[in-house]
Formats: structure tokens, C-alpha cells, sequence
């Protein structure tokens, strides 16, 4: 399993009992605190994935209300702008759900 060094924080084997980057002994801190680390890390994660699906769904609903408002006049020739929008909306949403549930589980399975 890679870590990161508790110390520089640049990725090591949690097996190497010294950082080869900084030298720091692992094992002066307990896998209690690495996980801890990791779990928090993968709160934070899940938070801005939280942001993003947010973000996704809000620029989902203007681009489908824009589309509405120009379907709805009859002098304006409805334009590809918010079909694209809707779908660039609907193609994130679905990635960032895809993430969260990875991090989700990762953060279980800690
Ligand atoms: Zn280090």
C-alpha cells in the first residue's frame, strides 16, 4: 500500500520503515495516525466532490431553464448552447458521483 510521508507528505510504501525522501522514520508514527491522515484526507475529498456535484447540478437546472425560455418564444431560434451545456452538466455530474462513490467506499474500507 502506498502512503504518504507524514512528514513531507510525498508518497512512500507504508512498509518502508523510512521515508526515502525526507528520511523520517515511519515508525514514529503509529498506523493509527497514518489512517487517521487518510481518512481525513478522504473527507476532504468527498467535500469538494460534494461542491462539485453541487456546482454540476446547479449549471444542469440554468442550462435546462435556458433552454425552456428559448423554446418557449417563438422568435428565437433555439440554439445548441444550452443543449451542450445540459449534456457538459449532465457528463460531470455523473463523473463526480462515480468519484465520490469510489472515495466513499475507500473511505469504508479503511
Ligand atoms: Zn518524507
Amino acid at each position: 500500500m502506498i502512503v504518504k510521508c507524514p512528514n513531507c507528505r510525498k508518497p512512500m510504501s507504508s512498509k518502508a520503515p523510512l521515508c526515502p525522501n525526507c528520511g523520517v522514520e515511519r515508525g514514529e508514527v503509529s498506523d493509527e495516525q497514518i489512517e487517521e491522515f487518510h481518512r481525513r484526507r478522504l473527507r476532504d475529498r468527498i467535500y469538494r466532490l460534494k461542491m462539485f456535484s453541487y456546482a454540476a447540478i446547479t449549471l444542469l437546472l440554468a442550462a435546462a431553464g435556458w433552454y425552456f425560455y428559448e423554446a418557449s418564444d417563438m422568435d428565437i431560434t433555439p440554439s445548441a448552447g444550452p443543449v451542450a451545456l445540459v449534456a457538459v452538466g449532465a457528463v460531470a455530474y455523473v463523473v463526480v458521483r462515480g468519484l465520490l462513490f469510489r472515495a466513499r467506499r475507500e473511505l469504508k474500507n479503511l
